[in-house]
């Protein structure tokens, strides 16, 4: 009767690497409900065509070009993301989301600008 519980043994440690595999599921479940203020940021069409004057259509990505704000720029080295709102210069001033563009456009902190964005605490 001792051998069949061997053979039990590495079965359950097979079930133990499930289990770890199932909280690292709640975890990143977790994670991204206290992300939920991600739902609430405008749309990134709304809100970059209402901060950069001379936006550019999107091309099939979502991708619109315009003057960058965070230099001198004389030539649209900025491109938004009408889609996900990413952005990037490649004048080098850098690349982020919205939120990133929000806080460094205001100088706001990564809290005050969500709270701006989303119209409540983060
Ligand atoms: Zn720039």
């Amino acid at each position: 009767m001792r051998s069949p519980q061997k053979r039990r043994s590495p079965r359950k440690a097979g079930n133990g690497a499930q289990a770890g595999g199932l909280s690292a599921w709640r975890v990143y479940h977790k994670s991204s409900r206290a992300d939920q203020w991600r739902d609430r940021l405008p749309d990134p069409a709304n809100y970059y065509s209402a901060r950069l004057p001379k936006l550019s259509r999107p091309n099939g990505a979502g991708w619109a070009q315009a003057r960058c704000p965070f230099h001198e720029d004389r030539h649209a080295s900025l491109s938004v993301n009408l889609v996900h709102g990413g952005w990037r210069c490649f004048a080098g001033c850098g690349a982020g989301d919205l939120l990133s563009f929000h806080e460094r456009l205001t100088g706001m902190s990564f809290r005050d600008a969500v709270a701006e964005l989303t119209g409540g605490a983060a």
